[in-house]
């Protein structure tokens, strides 16, 4: 054994494959379908293939600048003005990342040190702590309740401290299917006014709220926004996941930082792909149609496992649908995930995974981004499953 090796000191010692990569391994070596890892099973808007397709034929396909290129800024830019009322400058304000996940790692690595400590919210998305961790910063967690999963703001005032450097949030909530509300937003804005905490605004679900929701984004707040990084994606608004690619918004001095981050991360995001999404925005039809979309997949998903001993949490944003099995098993909710895939033929996330501490709470998490065919026959095989599970 090389000596390196027994001197090698993992960065992050408790961290182990992400989830996603485990359930979505295990859902294709048993054939299940697979409803764990989030991402749609149809296609993208063939005229947005047809559009990469042509701006590589016409030779884009270098490097593209470092923040993005401009007619895509410009178009984030516009978006941006007329649906949260607040300008942001293509030049200095805004940045295409590779990705929802890269914008995070970015914005934490370009304003976190070591013992800052950056409050989060569990269940929470399962970079956030690594990508904390790896910048030498302390995750706080604070922890939420199901069913509702609300914010205690009276909770997380008395977890800020001196050194206390940012707070991050996540509206429509992944895995939850909670949104924040005015009130959390004027919470916050209490909580961090005269201080010099940074907010962090996951926000890549911004169009996927259901049941006439409004979604509450920090832009529209100027007190949160002159302190933040907000994270968008475009394969969660675009059906593309596999595309990577997603930007983010923060103010100049925050920005600049941002880029010196992210120049020496990727450098920048796809550029053909970049072109077509240009090109994209000129249509606002697509993202502002999206709600009714997945609120139809939603409807339907819940319908069809209405009959099984799954009990469903109230969902109002997001693809995803967060179920509790506790009536029907005390199994752990990782086993009971892997024991789904393989007898029901039916992956899913167990919730745990989003907890550092895998807080069982016996939830599951599908995510409905998936035809109305593919829907139907993981809820017929569920059906089966526990109807075999009765006898
Ligand atoms: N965002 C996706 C989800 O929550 C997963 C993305 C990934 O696998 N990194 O399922």
């Amino acid at each position: 054994m090389p000596t390196y090796l027994s001197h090698l000191k993992s960065k992050l010692p408790q961290t182990g494959t992400t989830i996603f990569t485990i359930m979505s391994g295990l859902a294709n070596e048993v054939g299940a379908i697979n409803l764990s890892q989030g991402f749609p099973d149809f296609l993208c808007d063939e005229k947005l293939i047809k559009l990469v397709e042509q701006f590589m034929r016409k030779g884009l396909n270098q490097y593209a600048p470092m923040p993005g290129i401009v007619p895509l800024r410009e178009r984030i830019a516009e978006k941006t003005e007329s649906l949260y009322k607040t300008k942001y400058n293509p030049d200095t304000e805004i940045t295409i990342t590779a990705g929802g996940t890269e914008a995070i790692y970015a914005a934490i690595t370009s304003v976190i040190s070591e013992g800052d400590e950056v409050i989060i919210f569990e269940p929470a998305y399962d970079c956030y702590a690594p990508s904390i961790e790896l910048n030498k910063g302390v995750p706080i967690y604070v922890e939420l309740q199901p069913p509702d999963y609300l914010i205690d703001w009276q909770a997380v005032k008395k977890l800020i401290s001196q050194r206390t450097k940012m707070i991050m949030i996540n509206s429509p909530h992944n895995p939850t299917g909670t949104v924040l509300s005015a009130n959390d937003l004027k919470q916050l804005e209490s909580i961090t006014q005269n201080s010099d905490i940074l907010i962090l605004s996951d926000e890549v679900y911004e169009h996927i709220i259901f049941d006439g929701r409004q979604h509450q984004s920090v832009l529209a707040s100027p007190q949160l926004a002159e302190r933040s990084f907000v994270v968008f994606s475009f394969g969660k608004t675009y059906h593309n996941t596999g595309w990577k690619m997603g930007y983010c918004l923060a103010p100049a001095e925050l920005m600049k930082e941002f880029r010196k981050a992210h120049q020496f991360i990727v450098f920048s995001a796809n550029t053909p792909i970049q072109y077509a999404f240009a090109e994209m925005m000129k249509e606002p039809a697509h993202y502002l149609g999206l709600k009714d979309f997945y609120q139809q997949k939603r409807d339907a998903f819940n319908a069809l496992i209405k009959e099984t001993p799954l009990a469903l949490k109230p969902a109002s944003g997001s693809y995803f649908q967060c179920v509790s099995y506790d009536s029907f098993t005390d199994e752990k909710d990782y086993d009971f995930a892997v024991r789904l895939t393989r007898e029901a033929g039916v992956a899913a996330i167990p919730v745990s995974a989003f907890y550092h501490h895998s807080n069982d709470y016996k939830m599951l998490r599908f995510c409905f981004a998936k035809e109305n065919e593919t829907l139907e026959k993981a809820a017929e095989r569920l059906m089966e499953f526990f109807k075999k599970e009765s006898r």
